[in-house]
């Protein structure tokens, strides 16, 4: 990384982290012609979430807003190698998603989101189990009731892709600085007037927060109350193996996942709640619970070795809604955080949409479902239990 440019005294747009969604905001604000961009990172680029994330793609959701915007994000993950004129591999693997359930309950729900997702163009379809058998050979279904399945959902390489965005945005000439920390931002009548580094101070009117599981903390730098908090995930990876697996599979009420990347390793993790901090610990507890239940679901796992063991942070919203907004309060104020998970595969259209609404052009989709202030006048704790 190009590290030897002076460090700017004035910007007019400064995104504080350099994970997916720093990087895609930075393109596509570059892309669409605003200049003096730069992004701020306090360690590497992917050193956050991004670089520690499973990096699946799905458009199989209950929700109508998850659903349109990573349908639309996987129309830019299908062309995003020549779209970014990556001299890379993007390594996107598009072999879909298998989500198996175990119960009536579970069913009744798949029923519904296919009949969703169909109706906004997703091509996902139910399954028996023995359909769904057909689809991954080694799973067990003894315990599967029903299932779904989307052969467009996929996969890709978290690393490659921040890379792929990085060197599209260096190009069109936007200024990155890693091992460079935020450390405060000033206001003056309640507008954007400047960001404090460890390395100086650039003068700029635009703050771009996609700081990830530590938005808040950048939030507060400017008064702004942004309703997330972070959350320990886990994750492994095995030794590689010949391929026997496509789809990335799902089982909600065994809470895990896992898929086989296309250097053959298994990549798999669980959904186990923490308490909110900013732990990334890795533990002897996951390792078990997550051999005990991959190895239930898909029996032939259990020969392989663990090569090792991650966690990284979600960072939940009341709603598990993304927050892809301006600010109310202080102008010049943007933010893309709260994805609860699922922020790796809406970062083309995280890019997309706030970059329009910083240059004030019209949304490519309604976004006040995705603003701040759906929260506004809501008690915050009730909601979260009404919605979860
Ligand atoms: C185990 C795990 C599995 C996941 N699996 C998936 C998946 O399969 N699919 C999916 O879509 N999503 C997944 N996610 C979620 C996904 O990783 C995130 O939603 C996404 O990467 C968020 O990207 P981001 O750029 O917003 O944040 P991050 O990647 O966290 O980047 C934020 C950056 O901001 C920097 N920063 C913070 N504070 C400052 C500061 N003061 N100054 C300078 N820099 C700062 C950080 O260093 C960091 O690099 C997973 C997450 C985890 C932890």
């Amino acid at each position: 990384m190009k590290m030897n440019k002076p460090f700017p005294k004035k910007a007019d747009y400064v995104i504080i982290g350099g994970g997916i969604s720093g990087v895609s905001i930075a393109w596509n604000l570059a892309k669409k012609g605003a200049k003096n961009i730069v992004v701020i990172e306090q360690k590497f680029l992917s050193w956050g979430a991004t670089g520690r994330c499973g990096a699946g793609i799905r458009q199989q959701w209950s929700s109508e807003a998850n659903c349109i915007l990573a349908k639309k994000s996987i129309e830019f993950f299908e062309k995003a190698q020549e779209l970014l004129e990556y001299d890379g591999n993007v390594e996107f693997k598009q072999e879909g998603y298998l989500i198996v359930g175990s119960n009536e309950a579970e069913d009744k729900q798949f029923e519904d989101n296919v009949k969703l997702q169909n109706s906004l163009g997703i091509p996902s379809k139910k399954l028996t189990p023995q359909e769904a058998k057909e689809i991954v050979p080694h799973l067990n279904i003894e315990d599967v009731y029903s299932a779904t399945f989307c052969p467009t959902d996929g996969h890709l390489n978290p690393f490659t892709t921040t890379d792929a965005y990085y060197k599209a945005a260096l190009r069109e000439g936007v200024d990155f600085f890693t091992y460079t920390k935020v450390t405060d931002i000033l206001t003056k009548n309640n507008e954007i007037t400047g960001v404090v580094t460890d390395k100086g101070t650039i003068e700029t009117n635009h703050v771009i927060n996609a700081a990830g599981g530590f938005a808040k903390e950048i939030g507060e730098m400017v008064g702004v109350d942004i309703p997330v908090y972070s959350q320990n995930r886990e994750i492994l990876v095995t030794e590689p193996i010949e391929k026997i697996q496509g789809p990335m599979v799902i089982s909600f009420s065994k809470n895990i996942y896992c898929q086989q990347t296309p250097h053959g390793a298994f990549l798999m993790g669980r959904g186990d709640e923490r308490p909110p901090g900013y732990s990334m610990e890795s533990t002897h507890t996951f390792l078990d619970e997550m051999a005990k239940t991959v190895t239930s679901l898909l029996p032939p796992i259990g020969d392989l070795r663990v090569i090792r063991q991650w966690g990284g942070l979600y960072n939940m919203s009341p709603d598990h809604q993304p927050i892809i907004s301006d600010s109310t309060l202080v102008k010049g104020f943007y933010m893309a955080c709260g994805f609860s998970g699922h922020g790796f595969m809406l970062a083309p259209m995280t890019g997309l949409l706030l970059s329009e609404m910083i240059l004030n052009e019209p949304p490519s989709l309604p976004v006040e479902n995705l603003k701040l202030t759906r929260f506004d006048g809501k008690d915050i704790k009730e909601y979260e239990k009404s919605v979860v």
